[in-house]
């Protein structure tokens, strides 16, 4: 039902393919984020259009709204949305830590009032399996703790033990033979406590593992000394998942260091803002120079919105609040994204990642400098 394989390598870049009973998953790939059980924006069969694989739907959003009994009534997430694809939730502690209201933590759980309605709620290791069994991904999270970037190094080492705990008390109360769960490493910024925590956490024996706890608002230099420390220490025949992360330049330095899963809402969420990113860089649709623009987003993508849409017309749309826009660039975006992975996929294939790489940041940062010049 599950395999994860690693076809090829190039430096310590991996391409792999990730089996779950919903389809297979060539790896690096980018989960786009359905919070709420959809992509923003985009309904699933422009989803497929685009090639996406797989879809991480978040664990907390759902037990809040519609409630993970519903789910589970209406035939999982699969059955309720439709996707016909692999889907992945996380295990709610990212988003209770990070949205929720009046949060307490004990050794047992977190206790928390809804963000939408102030309602309480409160969230175990063996609550967030049951929500996950019902949200019915076939890749599911351990809980976790995950402490802020302003954390002191007691209270991370406080987190990253009870992570170890949770962790342990998670895999108990996992029964689904037909999901994979994966631990989480945390740890902060901190290498020893990082060390720790990859080996408690890998000696669990879990299928797969994710580096949590990043890009909460550490610098980037800290980043990628901790990926670049932790990603070894995995397990080098399991899937490794590189939490929250990140743009597409942080996607190419995360496969550089052996990283195979990633997810951000920032495609999505910038589409909606008005900002796409393109193989020349970053473009803010609002910005007058567009007003007149007949290229399209990307001159060099083949997505159905470069194939019908001006930048004039964008930004026209955007501007006047037309839902289209969102829809139109969100499509684009994620295209991206995912055009991105599969040509990082062919030249690890190829053994030139590295290459690749380094072209890649190079006009990326020629194209922001550029840009930067003309905002
Ligand atoms: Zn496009």
């Amino acid at each position: 039902m599950f395999s994860f394989e690693v076809a090829a390598r190039s430096g310590a870049a991996r391409a792999g393919l990730l089996a779950t009973p919903h389809g297979r998953i060539e790896t690096p790939a980018f989960m786009p984020v359905g919070t709420a059980g959809a992509v923003k924006a985009v309904t699933r069969a422009q989803l497929e259009e685009i090639g996406a694989q797989i879809v991480l739907a978040n664990t907390y959003h759902l037990m809040l709204r519609p409630g993970d009994a519903l789910v589970a009534e209406m035939g999982g997430l699969h059955g309720f949305t439709g996707w016909p694809g692999p889907f992945l939730t996380d295990s709610g502690g990212y988003q209770v830590f990070s949205l929720a209201r009046l949060r307490t933590i004990d050794e047992d759980g977190v206790s928390f009032q809804s963000h939408l309605d102030g309602s309480p709620y409160r969230l175990t290791p063996e609550r967030s399996m049951e929500v996950q069994t019902n949200l019915g991904a076939d890749i599911v999270m351990a809980f976790d703790e995950c402490p802020p970037a302003t954390a002191t190094r007691e209270e991370v080492a406080a987190a990253t033990e009870r992570t170890t705990r949770w962790a342990r008390r998670s895999r108990e109360a996992h029964r689904r033979p037909d999901q994979w769960l994966f631990g989480i490493v945390q740890g902060g910024t901190e290498l020893d406590l990082r060390e720790r925590s990859a080996a408690e956490v890998t000696a669990l024996g879990f299928p797969g593992h994710a580096i949590g706890g990043l890009a909460v608002g550490e610098t980037k230099d800290d980043t990628w000394r901790v990926v670049g420390h932790v990603a070894p220490m995995l397990p080098e025949d399991k899937p490794r998942y590189l939490m929250g992360v990140g743009t597409p330049e942080d996607i190419l330095d995360g496969v550089a260091r052996g990283i195979d899963l990633f997810d951000f809402v920032l495609p999505t969420r910038n589409a909606r803002n008005g900002q796409l990113f393109t193989s020349q860089g970053r473009l803010s649709i609002r910005n007058a120079r567009f007003r007149a623009d007949p290229l399209p987003p990307d001159p060099d993508c083949a997505c159905y919105t470069c194939r019908t849409a001006s930048r004039a017309y964008l930004r026209h749309l955007h501007l006047a609040g037309e839902m289209t826009a969102a829809t139109l660039m969100t499509l684009h975006n994620l295209a991206f994204y995912l055009d991105t992975l599969r040509r990082v996929r062919q030249n690890i294939l190829l053994g030139r990642f590295e290459e690749f790489r380094r072209g890649m940041l190079r006009a990326l940062a020629a194209s922001e400098a550029e840009a930067e010049g003309d905002a």
